[in-house]
């Protein structure tokens, strides 16, 4: 599959879904907190995106039966909200689809439920960082390994490790179409970066080695080893003036590194 590039109208209905998801993420970060369970979480998304006149991208994407995706600790991503119950102390991902007018952003955040240890503290400052390092890179003439590397060097800088066998993704009227977008790469390696290109891109981070495990349940990604996993995400716009990130969670109130 080729990459579809949008044109700039395509970008403003896009950034307008983007909007959308901010504000369904800041729903959700209001409503971290011990106690709640990921099931009351994905309730509260879904009532929202469609008052809002969208859908949930990821509700029936290949069977999955939730509207967000919530992935507790060592868990990396793809949790099926359910039963799960929030405790002081966990991490936990938040990963959100939303579909407007035809047009899909996706972005995701890790956040801290009250108070946690060091190692997670500095996981999710590690990770968010990754990406914001990211976001410069997304411009024309550079080369997506640019971006690739940019998530990897700061990671692996403070000694976690980047997943391999899970990449980010453009997006457009598809939630995952071409290119791939890996978190790992050599600078200057891989396609030219062009002006109207859309792309996911998701530092996903282990504590601990970079292996992962499919649970039983055929969704919800491990680390293999058990260490704690983050997750952070912007949908981002190639544009002959720079970078746009389309899905600006980090504006919102409550923004960035905002422990719950
Ligand atoms: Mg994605």
């Amino acid at each position: 599959m080729a990459i579809v590039k949008k044109s700039p109208e395509q970008i403003e209905l896009m950034a307008a879904a983007g909007t959308v998801l901010v504000k369904t993420m800041s729903l959700i970060q209001s409503k971290i907190r011990p106690g709640v369970t990921t099931l009351e979480l994905d309730q509260a998304a879904e009532r929202f995106i469609r008052s809002q006149g969208c859908e949930p991208a990821f509700k029936g994407y290949r069977g999955f039966p939730g509207s967000i995706c919530a992935s507790p600790n060592s868990m990396v991503v793809h949790g099926i909200p359910g039963k799960y119950t929030l405790e002081r102390g966990d991490i936990i991902a938040i990963d959100i689809g939303v579909v407007k007018d035809g047009w899909v952003a996706d972005a995701a955040r890790t956040f801290a439920v009250g108070p946690v240890s060091p190692i997670a503290a500095k996981l999710l400052a590690v990770t968010e960082e990754s990406l914001m390092r990211a976001v410069p890179q997304c411009r024309p003439g550079n080369h997506l390994g640019d971006v690739s590397h940019a998530v990897q060097e700061y990671v692996e800088e403070h000694g976690f490790s980047v997943i391999r066998t899970l990449v980010g993704h453009g997006v457009g009227r598809e939630m995952h179409e071409d290119p791939q977008v890996p978190n790992f790469g050599r600078a200057g390696s891989g396609i030219e970066l062009e002006a109207g290109m859309v792309i996911a891109v998701e530092p996903m981070v282990n504590v601990g080695k970079h292996q992962v495990r499919m649970d039983d349940d055929g969704w919800s990604i491990f680390s293999a080893d058990g260490s704690l996993s983050a997750h952070f995400e912007f949908t981002i716009a190639i544009t002959a003036d720079g970078p746009r990130v389309l899905t600006p969670w980090h504006e919102a109130s409550g923004g960035r590194a905002a422990a719950a």
